[in-house]
């Protein structure tokens, strides 16, 4: 076991995706374990910190939640440039968002670091989830899919929902788990 003591390991995370597909959603998830039906759509960028702890290391999250609005694209590089690790965030339930979200991953990996690690996340997962009273007939994205795209670019993969809470630590600690910890 570590030092109880030990440094916390910071890992910067940038959030990117079409708006209202739940990037705030997720963040707000993961950081205090809560969701708003009706969120303000974010503005600019918000900046969270979340500390999570992987094995016997502590990793500090350091995330910049990015509005998804076309007007606010060119800010962007501003939050990916120093990022250690990117969420690119899609809604199962509109298949344009998932174009947008591939536009993002091409972008990160023409002008992000090299050793980024990328997830690719469909989320609201519980509206087609028959187990959350969600209908397959809604979804637009079949997991096939986008499971394999993310497979040809080297990106994790979940579909989740900030809704019910399904998958969303799972999405953080894998980052963590794949962000090189030397340092
Ligand atoms: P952002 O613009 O990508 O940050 O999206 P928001 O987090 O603001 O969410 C947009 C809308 O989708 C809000 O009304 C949320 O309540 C809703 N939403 C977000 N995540 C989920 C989810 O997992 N399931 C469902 N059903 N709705 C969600």
């Amino acid at each position: 076991a570590g030092a109880p003591n030990a440094k916390p390991i910071q890992v910067k995370l940038v959030l990117l995706g079409e708006a209202a597909v739940g990037k705030s959603s997720l963040v707000l998830r993961f950081v205090n374990n809560e969701f708003q039906e009706n969120k303000e759509p974010t503005i600019g960028a918000a900046f969270l910190t979340q500390r999570c702890k992987l094995e016997d290391k502590i990793i500090k999250f350091e995330i910049w939640d990015t509005a998804g609005q076309e007007r606010f694209h060119s800010l962007a590089p501003m939050y990916y440039r120093n990022a250690q690790a990117a969420i690119v965030a899609y809604d199962v339930t509109k298949a344009a968002s998932l174009e947008k979200a591939m536009n993002w991953v091409e972008e990160l990996k023409r002008q992000a670091n090299r050793d980024m690690v990328i997830a690719l996340v469909g989320n609201k997962l519980d509206l087609v989830s028959a187990s959350h009273g969600g209908d397959e007939a809604v979804r637009k994205v079949p997991v096939a899919q986008a499971r394999a795209y993310a497979d040809e670019h080297g990106l994790l993969f979940f579909e989740a929902s900030a809704k019910t809470g399904d998958n969303v630590l799972e999405v953080f600690t894998d980052i963590a788990g794949k962000i090189p910890l030397d340092h």
